[in-house]
């Protein structure tokens, strides 16, 4: 069958995020009779030309030269030439390069053609369990501890008024997921609901489905946390005062030791402090509910 020729114009291509079967029939299409492939990385999407038998050129379009490329690119289409963009992988402008050649050529008059498929925000959404009603994208947290626990608090909530729970969609590090788990349970609750998407689409693909603590203890006890990730959770509405239940000294010492690393003794008096009791009653306090503990 022969290919129908290609519009000019600027086409955005999703590509796999792991498994090669994702791509689509139109994406092989356009990327064949494109007269460009601009790629995050070259090399990368040389592999997946390659396997495809795909001999258009690529040049490299990526986060530090977005810029003077979207303008050279334009000028490109601007003159008639049929442009595809990819990221490594994915869809291009989802927490990648792409948006800004996107408003180039719109501001230039040229069209634009998305070219829908693969997406790890979705992928995971969809099989999370979670309600896909309302949710919010937010691509990556921020790295900084301070930013990052701004943000999560001023997540909204569920309130009488609006009862819908909207389910909040984040990219995450296998090296910064234990600390972002630990901020969610300070910030939420321990047994705050969360779902962790790994490896979508690949061999290793693995849903952990189960509380903030929960999946947190099981991932520490890995020896090695590795992997793509996506985390997901819908904030739950805050507990009235008369629901909350203060944690135990036992679980605020707990926590802080994780979080930051800290010993018991440290955890201990820190834990003292911030309720304002003496550290020998504290300690006492923590020797009742341990000892408590044994016999439930
Ligand atoms: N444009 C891509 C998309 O459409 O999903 C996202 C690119 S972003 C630079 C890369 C991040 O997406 C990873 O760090 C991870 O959080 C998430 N991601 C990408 N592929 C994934 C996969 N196969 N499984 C889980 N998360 C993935």
């Amino acid at each position: 069958m022969e290919d129908k020729p290609l519009a000019p114009g600027l086409y955005l291509v999703a590509t796999p995020i792991g498994n090669l079967e994702d791509i689509t029939l139109r994406a092989l299409r356009v990327l064949r009779l494109a007269d460009k492939i601009a790629c995050e990385d070259t090399r990368q999407t040389q592999k997946l030309l390659n396997h495809f038998s795909i001999a258009t050129p690529t040049i490299s379009y990526h986060a530090f030269n977005e810029a003077s490329r979207a303008e050279e690119l334009t000028e490109s289409l601007k003159a008639g030439a049929r442009i595809a963009v990819v990221s490594d992988a994915g869809t291009p402008g989802i927490a990648d390069p792409g948006s800004q050649i996107a408003q180039a050529a719109i501001r230039a008059g040229v069209p634009v053609f998305p070219i829908p498929g693969a997406n790890a925000a979705l992928s995971g959404l969809i099989a999370s369990g979670l309600s896909a009603d309302r949710f919010t994208f937010h691509g990556f947290l921020p790295s900084k501890q301070g930013a990052r626990r701004s943000l999560l608090e001023a997540l909204p909530r569920p309130t009488a008024e609006d009862s819908t729970p909207t389910t909040h969609i984040f990219y995450e590090t296998p090296h910064r997921i234990l600390e972002t788990l630990a901020d969610l349970e300070g910030i939420f609750s321990p047994d705050q609901p969360i779902v962790l998407a790994r490896e979508l689409t690949k061999l290793h693909e693995e849903f952990l489905r189960g509380t903030a603590a929960s999946v947190r203890t099981a991932l520490a006890s890995r020896a090695q946390v590795r992997g793509e990730m996506v985390l997901m959770f819908a904030p739950r509405a805050e507990a009235s005062a008369s629901e909350t239940r203060r944690p135990t000294i036992s679980e605020a010492v707990q926590f802080i030791m994780q979080r930051d690393s800290l010993s018991e003794k440290d955890a201990l008096k820190r834990v003292a402090r911030e309720r304002n009791i003496g550290k020998s009653d504290a300690y006492r306090e923590l020797q009742r509910e341990q000892s408590r503990a044994k016999y439930l």
